[in-house]
């Protein structure tokens, strides 16, 4: 069984059609849940997003290509900033939204997030240089890893970053050191495995921690790193306590029992005298991928965690922090979708009668890795006409040398759909460009921007000429 990054219990096997997946009335209909808001089919049956046609994206811009949705992405963004925020107000406390740059991050996007008021979580040296290069402000970031080298730690310090999260005791004292020989005190949070862990409607919660990230609760090292921070506080300035546990999340129970236990922990450190003024819940909210999943609105995301929050609080008898919560994929996942070429289709048996068709274009694993990485599930429409043919179980495909190179891993295409066939692959915002690689030397596409009726490209095509160029022989 291949891993799931929502957790095994999501892991399906290979077979027809999955349960959830319907036989569709409409095989051109563009579900809401998927795609931007404005996204629709103009009267020749192209998929239209930010006001441009499928086909004058590939037109100029060529194929693959990750189109990203401007409007929508300020669009989230802002509904975590003010629907998500408003219950937190009312509870008396204000909330700061990190998005989580690892989701995806360029020049564009840094501004973007900058501009709506948002904060901004970095976890490596190349994404600060990003955020940098944005003009981010300093202040507005948090530098997140469990492996921090002493050089990312020193160009965050410079810059004069918010927040460093961190991960071990080696980090406190290289944070420590590094802060003390530039002569600032480094804002700090600690990254706490509250033993919970979190995927789609379901979460574990065990006494233990087995993982690489943050200071377990159970072992009493989260409560000796708080110590060690509070030791050194001449060079770090201990700003709260930190969990993220998990992602693609859809409802609020995991976070229920992992604020319960971090809060836990704030209010103790609270009674020794040390009132933390802030608290990270981290990210992880969900967001649909296909017809089975059903993400939470933000106010009532907002509003559950804020009853959550100010229950606990009450019952530790603390104030209530100020909250943050760092959503990466639930800002970007579907503000983007990836539009490719068919190159070839093939029809197989299936055991029991049935068939499906193997449908190639013209990216695969390289540029989207979540299928065969986490098993993760697409859905996917064709992108420049609208088909009047029966609908046949499919399989989008890539041009890699795997046969686990899989994009779109159970959908219904139309049964005409050819060579030169233009398909679209919705809420691949996230993790998609960012994990993508160079295998099979195969160049990544470019990230699109569009808006208002217009395309700009924000991150180039790469060319054979950028994958010779590293190679110095
Ligand atoms: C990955 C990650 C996030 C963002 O997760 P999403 O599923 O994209 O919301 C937030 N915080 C931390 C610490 C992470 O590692």
């Amino acid at each position: 069984m291949r891993a799931h990054e929502a957790g095994a219990l999501h892991a399906e096997g290979y077979g027809g059609p999955p349960q959830w997946l319907p036989y569709p009335s409409d095989v051109n209909a563009l579900l809401p849940q998927l795609w931007p808001a404005d996204a629709h089919r103009d009267a020749d049956g192209q998929l239209v997003v930010g006001g441009v046609r499928a086909g004058d994206i590939a037109a100029e811009f060529g194929t693959p290509a990750y189109v990203l949705d401007e409007a929508d992405f300020r669009r989230r963004a802002q509904a975590f900033r003010d629907e998500f925020a408003a219950p937190f107000a009312e509870i008396g406390t204000g909330l700061d939204v990190y998005y989580a740059g690892k989701a995806f991050l360029c020049t564009a996007v840094a501004r973007w997030v900058g501009e709506e008021g948002l904060f901004l979580d970095v976890c490596s040296g190349g994404e600060l240089a990003v955020a940098k290069r944005a003009g981010f402000p300093a202040e507005r970031i948090g530098m997140h890893g469990n492996n921090k080298s002493s050089a990312e730690i020193e160009a965050a310090l410079e810059y004069g970053v918010g927040r460093i999260i961190v991960d071990s005791f080696h980090e406190i004292e290289r944070v420590a050191q590094i802060a003390r020989r530039l002569g600032v005190r480094a804002p700090v949070m600690v990254r706490v495995t509250v033993g919970v862990e979190a995927h789609t409607h379901e979460y574990i919660a065990t006494a233990h921690e087995d993982q690489k990230f943050g200071f377990s609760l159970a072992g009493g090292q989260a409560a000796a790193a708080v110590e060690a921070i509070l030791a050194a506080s001449d060079a770090l300035d201990l700003r709260g306590l930190h969990s993220h546990i998990g992602s693609q999340i859809f409802d609020t129970a995991g976070f229920e029992v992992a604020a319960g236990r971090l809060l836990g922990l704030h209010a103790e450190v609270a009674r020794r005298g040390h009132v933390l003024p802030e608290l990270d819940l981290g990210g992880g909210f969900g967001i649909a991928y296909t017809s089975e999943n059903t993400p939470m609105a933000a106010h009532d995301l907002g509003a559950g965690l804020a009853e959550i929050t100010r229950r606990t609080c009450e019952a530790e008898g603390v104030a209530v922090p100020r909250i943050s919560i760092e959503p990466g994929r639930a800002i970007v996942g579907s503000a983007g979708y990836t539009l490719y070429e068919v190159g070839t289709v093939k029809e197989v048996e299936l055991g029991g009668g049935g068939r499906r068709a193997y449908v190639s274009v013209d990216g695969g694993m390289s540029d989207n890795a979540r299928t065969a990485l986490y098993a993760a599930d697409y859905s996917c429409t064709m992108a420049v006409r609208a088909s009047e043919a029966p609908p046949m179980l499919s399989r989008v495909v890539g041009k890699h040398c795997e046969s686990g190179d899989i994009v779109v891993m159970d959908e219904y295409l139309p049964t005409d759909v050819r060579p030169g066939d233009l398909l679209a692959v919705p809420g691949t915002g996230a993790y998609c460009r960012a994990l993508s690689s160079q295998y099979n030397h195969v160049p990544r596409p470019p990230v699109v921007a569009v808006r208002d009726g217009r395309a700009r490209l924000i991150v180039r095509r790469e060319s054979i000429d950028d994958i010779l160029a590293l190679d110095v022989e």
